[in-house]
């Protein structure tokens, strides 16, 4: 009976949750963009640049107990899939793309945070679209067959995904003077193939010019820094709670 009470544990024992209490929570930060592709531009900015410095202060950030590591250092030209590659190769505990939104309304300010899967509105799908750069389009046919295979996997991250978005969206809130426009589901190639929960988020509009005011300045830049320094802590600890409750739940 006792050797069954020991399998039984350490059989939900390695079910559960990473313990984060030890290891080092490592996190792969993506600037979207880079070389020959400037993403979206504003009236003085480009928003391969900006997504470039945040990544590089957020990197710096890096600690003990929260290891930043980035898809690029410098203006290069990476693929989508290969960003993914790089989260799914170092097994990193989560993913986060940077990037800056433009739209024709000039008015339109704010932050989204996207997790991956279907577009629900035509702003969504047109988002998605841009940032998958048809430009830069790369094996199509290798990528669907992949995106159908992954698609199992990747509902195990959703609620993840969606957990950490949440968190972005608080930590902003409480930290920066950004409009929060949501939560939002949208078919983002750069999450497709992840092995981890991730999330995109459009940091501001450069085609608004006091968004683009914002996150062109240094202040702007350290705020979001921080905002995204804030959430990764809140969610490294939401799991380091979660991983706790269950072990106290095991021991009943
Ligand atoms: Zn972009």
């Amino acid at each position: 009976m006792r050797t069954l009470a020991l399998i039984t544990f350490i059989f939900l024992w390695a079910l559960s949750p990473k313990s984060y209490a030890q290891d080092t929570f490592r996190v792969m930060v993506d600037a979207g963009h880079g070389g020959k592709d400037n993403g979206t531009t504003g009236a003085h900015s480009v928003e391969k640049d900006i997504v470039l410095d945040i990544a590089k202060k957020l990197s710096e950030m890096s600690s003990y107990q929260i290891e930043i590591m980035l898809t690029r250092h410098d203006d290069e030209f990476i693929k989508l899939n290969r960003r993914a590659d790089m989260a799914n190769e170092s097994h990193v505990d989560l993913f986060i793309s940077l990037h800056c939104n433009h739209i024709a309304h000039s008015y339109v300010h704010g932050t989204e945070v996207y997790v991956h899967g279907s577009g629900h509105t035509q702003e969504d799908r047109s988002i998605a679209e841009r940032e998958n750069g048809g430009l830069y389009a790369e094996n199509e046919l290798n990528e669907n067959m992949s995106f159908i295979l992954n698609e199992f996997a990747e509902s195990a991250y959703l609620e993840q995904s969606l957990t950490y978005g949440n968190q972005v969206i608080s930590s902003f809130n409480s930290s920066s003077t950004l409009h929060q426009r949501g939560l939002r589901q949208a078919n983002f190639r750069v999450l497709r193939t992840l092995d981890m929960p991730g999330v995109l988020i459009e940091l501001a509009y450069l085609s608004n010019a006091k968004n683009e005011e914002y996150i062109s300045s240094e202040k702007g830049k350290a705020e979001v820094v921080e905002v995204l320094w804030n959430s990764i802590v809140m969610y490294r600890n939401s799991l380091q709670q979660s991983s706790e409750l269950f072990l106290v739940n095991t021991n009943k």
